[in-house]
C-alpha cells in the first residue's frame, strides 16, 4: 500500500521540474495534520467535490437555461469537460494534474443562477454593497460559507488551490501557477467547444453561417466535413476534431514556452512577466475572432435574450422580497444577518440556488403566469 509520503516521491520523480508538487505546498489557514493516505491536493479535491455548492451546479446554466433541454451543457457537465481538458494537458506537460483537476471542479463554484445574466444582475443589485462576481464568489464558498467542519469556516484547502482560484484579483502577485492557468485556459476550451456544438444542437447557430468564421472554415477543411446542413454524425465529428486540435495545440504551444523561458522551478514560474500557457499564435488569433462570433450570434441570439431577461426578473423580485422580508430567508442564512449585511446574505442565499430553486421560490410568491420558455 502507498502511504502520503510514497505519493509525494513519486510526484517528485515523474512530474517535470516546474510543476507544483504537493509536499512543497504552501500549507493551509488553519493548520491541520495532513492525511496518511493522500496528498494535500488530493485531500482538496475530494473536499470541493463533497460540497453542496458542487451539487448545485448540476441545476445551473451554463448558455442554456438548465430547463431547456436534455443534452445541452450545464454548469457541472461543462466543469467535468473543463476537468478533463486540464487533467490531459497536465499529464503531457508533466504538470501536477491532482492540482489542475482540484482547482477545475471549484472554478465555477461561485456561478449563481441564470449564468452570466445572473451574475450581472446579481453585480447591479448588490451596487453599493461590495458587488458580486462569480470568482470572488468561488473563493468565499471554499473560505466562508461551506462549513463542514466546526473547527474553522469554509474547506481550509490549501494556498496553492485557492490562488489557483484567483483569478482577476492578482495585482502585485505576478502569474498563478501552471496548473491555474492550465485551468483557465481549459475553461475557454471547452466553452467555445461546447457552445459552439450546442449552438448548433439547438439550432441557433447552423452550419452555413459558422463557415463564415475563419476557425471553423479550417475546421471543416481539417475533417473534410462539408454542405450547408450537417448530419448528428458530422457534428459530433467536428466537436470532437475541434478539441483534439484545441488541446493538441495548446499542448504544443505551452510546451514551447515553457521550455524558451528556461524555467527550472514552480516558484520562478511567478516571477515572469507573463504566462506561459498559452495557443500558438494561429490559433490564438481564431479564437479571438470565435469569441466574438459567439458574444453576437449565440449569447445575444434572441431565444437566449429572452431567457435572460427571464433570470434577471426572478433574481431581481426575490432580491427585493428577501430584502423586504428577511423572515423569508431560512434561519442558517437569517442567523448570519447579525455578522453581516443583510444584502451580503441575500446575495449569498440567491448565488447558490440552482436556477430550478430559484424558478419555483419566484412562482411561490410571484402571480402564477410565469413558466419556462420551452427551448
Ligand atoms: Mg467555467
Amino acid at each position: 500500500m502507498l502511504s502520503r509520503a510514497d505519493l509525494e516521491a513519486r510526484e517528485a520523480q515523474t512530474l517535470a521540474p516546474y510543476a507544483t508538487l504537493s509536499q512543497w505546498s504552501r500549507g493551509r489557514e488553519y493548520p491541520e495534520a495532513e492525511s496518511a493516505t493522500r496528498t494535500a491536493f488530493q485531500k482538496d479535491r475530494d473536499r470541493v467535490l463533497h460540497t453542496t455548492a458542487f451539487r448545485r451546479l448540476e441545476a445551473k446554466t451554463q448558455v442554456f437555461l438548465n430547463a431547456s433541454g436534455d443534452h445541452y451543457r450545464t454548469r457541472l457537465t461543462h466543469t467535468l469537460e473543463v476537468q478533463q481538458v486540464a487533467r490531459s494537458v497536465a499529464l503531457n506537460l508533466g504538470l501536477n494534474e491532482t492540482l489542475a483537476e482540484t482547482v477545475a471542479l471549484a472554478h465555477d463554484l461561485g456561478h449563481p443562477p441564470f449564468g452570466h445574466a445572473g451574475e450581472r444582475v446579481l453585480n447591479g443589485l448588490m451596487a453599493g454593497h461590495g458587488g458580486f462576481d462569480h470568482n470572488s464568489q468561488a473563493r468565499r464558498i471554499v473560505s466562508v460559507l461551506e462549513q463542514p467542519k466546526a473547527e474553522y469556516p469554509g474547506l481550509n484547502l490549501t494556498l496553492d488551490t485557492l490562488d489557483g482560484l484567483n483569478k482577476h484579483d492578482r495585482a502585485g502577485l505576478g502569474p498563478p501557477s501552471l496548473e491555474a492557468q492550465l485551468v483557465d485556459a481549459a475553461d475557454a476550451l471547452a466553452y467555445t467547444a461546447h457552445d459552439l456544438d450546442d449552438g448548433l444542437r439547438s439550432g441557433l447557430l447552423s452550419h452555413a453561417q459558422l463557415l463564415e468564421l475563419p476557425l471553423w472554415a479550417e475546421l471543416s477543411s481539417r475533417t473534410g466535413v462539408a454542405g450547408a446542413v450537417l448530419s448528428e454524425g458530422q457534428r459530433r465529428t467536428l466537436h470532437r476534431e475541434l478539441l483534439g486540435w484545441l488541446i493538441g495545440d495548446l499542448t504544443a504551444a505551452s510546451d514551447a514556452a515553457i521550455v524558451g523561458s528556461g524555467i527550472g522551478s514552480a516558484a520562478a514560474v511567478q516571477t515572469l512577466p507573463a504566462r506561459l500557457i498559452t495557443y500558438s499564435p494561429h490559433l490564438r488569433a481564431l479564437l479571438r475572432d470565435t469569441g466574438v462570433f459567439l458574444k453576437e450570434n449565440l449569447y445575444r441570439h434572441w431565444r437566449v435574450e429572452m431567457q435572460v431577461e427571464q433570470g434577471s426578473r426572478v433574481l431581481t423580485t426575490l432580491f427585493h422580497a428577501l430584502m423586504q422580508h428577511p423572515s423569508m430567508l431560512p434561519p442558517q442564512f437569517r442567523e448570519r444577518t447579525e455578522a453581516e449585511e443583510l444584502a451580503r446574505v441575500v446575495c449569498d442565499y440567491l448565488a447558490g440556488m440552482t436556477d430550478r430553486y430559484a424558478l419555483d421560490m419566484h412562482a411561490s410568491i410571484a402571480p402564477p403566469a410565469q413558466h419556462a420558455p420551452h427551448f
